[in-house]
């Protein structure tokens, strides 16, 4: 797998390390030198970020400067090429997109080649890239800034906020991600925590911290149901409270489920409205940009009246004059444009409950949150579903900080909870030869952490490598999944082919951080794992459904259960293979998942 077969379309790599403007970010994660008294809790929102502190042992938000509760998740680059963060830079959005970044948590920790990402981006107003290590990156100009170096942004302005309000350092935090977040997307958000000077106590999914919130200071024992649509994503979770156990028994979502994409079936009315009157119209970024915020606008508006005028002057220049865009969106009218979308949220719910052999009305109580949750039509529906209205015990905006910073607190204190989490995507390895098969190694809501062995035997005589090729999701074969990366195992001994066998274990903590480790069942001896995600997913996909020639993978089978399964051979182009066990220093993969490769090595 060369770098040099990256295919055609590919744009030119950009350098995202050593940008033109100082950002005043580190390089690399720097730990601080000593820990702060105060934990705080984040939720790090597609749209808005928000933190929270336990004080005099009652959770609360922490205020902006300003008097806000939120945080705009926002970073632009502005006309004097400085960088702004959070209102600042939502608040050039309308007149200079293509340089304000928003949503990149939707693009944090993913391959800038992989098919999700490439068929997003006609959607972006700004310049999305590949950066050095293939995962995307954002061009604002002359500054290019990697996906983790944006979220590190938001997080350095949220640290600054709750030091602004609490008076002194704070530099510990729980940081929340949707429960459907991948492995990837969740390393990432670490290390934008690590950039930011944050000690990440612990990532934390949100539906388990939006019911902390909702159990705090009261003695529950429920099965709820967490349905959270806000900006970008959508999660629905199923949990059972306990005498401070959170126990996650099921969860689901979509990642590209949000707010915004309400938006964009308003705005695609509001150009249906005008080129009614006017003709087709090429629109430009800065138009487009005042149609989203008009869309939002009316959006918001319509989940409190019944009806919203919109209306922008010198939106388009038609005939050389300037014209206006007016008319009215009324709630019913916005509700037909966008009910696909919700009704999309409640298959996700029966499918989770579906998952557990639950019904709906095994659900006692459903909680709501994120900001699209206020949508009269989602309640509506939620309640037709359920049988019965959803719970207003907490507040959709806050519950998730509300929530991490229980959590950051209980960890430093004697009453902890008891969080338990499950795999929110299974794992699997592609078959080669197996007409690009994927076998699955850990299944989707298994309880975290968890640890599955998969066992190989080498098919050739004094055969040196194996490749293993990681995918994640629920598809049976590799075009539907996602590609996660290479684990390339090195350095094995000598011998007639079938004799040498290997045990690889995938171990997946607390956080759902996936770790690989592998050893010789023979001898017991540790096997060099090397991680790598060199080569495009597509890529490997496409050779993975060629490499029919190959011999049957391995077959999964309990720990030192019976004969070796059949083996299968590393593929002939196979490089990196190395004579030693475990070296003192082992090279960093030319590129790949620098976090994941540290966790597998321990460095
Ligand atoms: P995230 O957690 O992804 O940052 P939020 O929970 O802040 O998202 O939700 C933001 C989304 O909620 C935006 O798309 C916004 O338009 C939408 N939203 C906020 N208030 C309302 C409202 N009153 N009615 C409908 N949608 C709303
Ligand atoms: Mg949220």
């Amino acid at each position: 797998m060369g770098n040099d077969a990256h295919p055609p379309q590919t744009p030119p790599v950009v350098p995202t390390g050593a940008p033109a403007i100082d950002v005043g970010l580190p390089d690399r994660p720097v730990a601080p030198a000593r820990l702060s008294r105060i934990s705080i809790g984040i939720d790090l929102g597609t749209s808005n970020s928000c933190a929270a502190v336990v004080q005099d042992g009652r959770p609360r938000v922490i205020p902006s400067r300003d008097g806000y509760n939120t945080i705009p998740s926002m970073v632009a680059l502005n006309q004097r090429n400085r960088v702004v963060v959070g209102r600042h830079a939502k608040g050039q959005l309308l007149f200079n997109p293509s340089r304000t970044v928003h949503g990149a948590k939707r693009l944090v920790g993913r391959a800038f080649d992989s098919s999700v990402v490439q068929s997003m981006l006609p959607h972006f107003p700004y310049d999305v890239v590949a950066g050095e290590d293939g995962f995307c990156a954002v061009r604002l100009g002359p500054l290019t800034l990697s996906m983790v170096q944006v979220q590190a942004l938001v997080l350095r302005e949220v640290k600054g906020v709750a030091e602004n309000f609490l008076g002194e350092e704070v530099n510990r935090a729980v940081i929340t991600v949707p429960a459907y977040y991948s492995e990837q997307q969740r390393a990432a958000v670490r290390r934008a925590g690590a950039l930011a000077g944050l000690h990440v106590e612990r990532i934390l999914n949100e539906p388990t911290a939006a019911s902390l919130a909702y159990a705090w200071g009261r003695n529950v024992k429920e099965r709820v149901l967490v349905y959270d649509l806000g900006g970008g994503t959508f999660d629905a979770s199923v949990l059972e409270l306990a005498d401070r156990v959170y126990q996650v028994i099921s969860t689901g979502g979509d990642t590209f489920l949000g707010g915004v994409d309400f938006d964009d079936r308003i705005v695609a009315f509001l150009v249906r409205e005008f080129e009614k009157l006017h003709g087709p119209y090429k629109w430009d970024a800065v138009a487009r940009s005042r149609l989203a915020d008009a869309a939002e606008r009316a959006k918001c508006a319509l989940s409190e009246q019944e009806s919203f005028p919109v209306h922008l002057p010198y939106l388009a220049t038609v005939d050389g004059k300037p014209t206006a865009l007016d008319t009215t969106l009324t709630r019913a009218g916005l509700e037909a444009l966008v009910a696909p979308l919700v009704e999309r949220t409640v298959q996700t719910c029966a499918r989770v409950l579906d998952d557990k052999g639950l019904e709906p009305r095994d659900v006692d109580e459903v909680i709501l949150v994120g900001g699209q949750s206020r949508m009269p039509l989602v309640q509506e529906r939620i309640r037709s579903f359920f049988g019965k209205a959803p719970s207003k015990a907490v507040h959709p905006d806050e519950a998730v900080a509300i929530g991490a910073a229980l959590l950051a607190h209980s960890l430093n204190s004697a009453e902890g909870v008891v969080l338990i989490d499950v795999v929110p995507i299974s794992i699997g390895v592609g078959l080669p030869g197996g007409g690009g098969r994927v076998k699955r190694v850990i299944e989707r809501n298994t309880p975290l952490p968890v640890r599955k062995e998969y066992q190989l035997a080498t098919t050739k005589d004094d055969q040196k490598t194996f490749d293993l090729w990681i995918f994640e999701g629920e598809g049976a074969t590799v075009a539907e999944c996602q590609y996660l990366g290479t684990i390339q195992l090195t350095g094995l001994p000598r011998g007639g082919k079938g004799s040498v066998r290997i045990a690889v274990a995938f171990e997946l903590g607390e956080e759902c951080l996936l770790a690989v480790r592998a050893r010789e069942i023979g001898s017991g001896r540790e096997v060099e794992v090397v991680f790598t995600t060199k080569g495009t997913p597509d890529e490997v996909k496409k050779r993975l459904e060629k490499e029919a020639s190959y011999a049957a993978a391995g077959i999964e089978r309990p720990p030192g259960a019976g004969a070796a399964p059949p083996g299968h051979d590393g593929p002939p182009a196979s490089t990196g293979s190395r004579e030693i066990p475990r070296p003192a220093s082992p090279p960093e993969p030319a590129t790949g998942l620098k976090g994941l490769w540290s966790r597998i090595t321990g460095r």
